[in-house]
């Protein structure tokens, strides 16, 4: 089994999920005793923030370059960032090493396509939402359309991102309001909703939708496990 590498705390509370998940599969995989080999590096989320609400993705990627490569160096011989909004710098973090980096956009797609699925609405951060880098990944590179919610509908899925999941909360009035926005992008023609940000699947589940829900935080866990396992890597 190969050694998995995150770059979390973005925030905490999703790297958590993510721990979880892995060592469930890896335990549901291959019993016993067993329990997935990994490396993380969490970071302290308020100054990413910053940087995030500043616009300094430049700083934020050299930042996360450098943890990519204290992962890799640490043993690592594959690599996740454990955020959907962060994959804006992505590039940077391929860059900076040599082991395989499994974009989360990718993991989502492949599971969209398997359901037979052509167009999505997309629940994330004002950044995941509004900026190309995602909508585009998964347009250009694996042919699925995507519908963001309306402004103010955006306004509040962001909100409750930050002010809320982020910081372990989940209020049944968030819950309600999610659902309604899910309710819009479904009658816009959304086919199913990617979860496009790691905390929202503390707040929604899938009983909480009609669609079907493409939990990023599990999807990816699950394609690191698989490649972990896999003796093509
Ligand atoms: N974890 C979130 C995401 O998946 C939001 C936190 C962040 O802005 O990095 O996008």
């Amino acid at each position: 089994m190969k050694t998995i590498g995150m770059i979390g705390g973005m925030s905490w509370e999703s790297t958590a999920l993510y721990y979880r998940r892995i060592n469930e599969l890896v335990r549901e995989r291959l019993g016993g005793l067993h329990s997935a080999p990994i490396v993380l590096y969490s970071v302290d989320f308020q100054p990413i923030e910053a940087l995030q609400r500043s616009g300094d993705w430049r700083r934020a990627g050299a930042e996360l370059a450098a943890a990519a490569g204290a992962v890799e160096r640490a043993g690592a011989e594959l690599l996740l960032l454990c955020t959907n909004t962060m994959h804006k710098v992505a590039p940077e973090i391929e860059q900076a090493v040599s082991i395989p980096f499994l974009h989360i956009a990718d993991a989502a797609a492949a599971a969209i396509r398997e359901a037979g699925l052509r167009r999505v609405g997309l629940l994330g951060t004002r950044f995941t939402m509004e900026q190309p880098f995602y909508a585009e990944r998964l347009g250009a590179r694996h042919g699925i359309e995507v519908i963001v919610p309306g402004e103010e509908d955006r306004t509040l899925v962001d909100r409750v991102i930050f002010e809320e999941l982020c910081r372990g909360e989940c209020h049944d009035e968030s819950r309600a309001a999610y659902r309604e926005v899910i309710a819009r992008l479904e009658q816009r023609g959304a086919e199913g909703i990617v979860l496009g940000c790691t905390e929202i699947t503390l707040l929604i589940k899938q009983a909480d939708a009609e669609l079907p829900l493409f939990d990023t935080t599990d999807l990816h866990a699950e394609r690191a496990v698989e490649l972990a396992l896999s003796p093509d890597l």
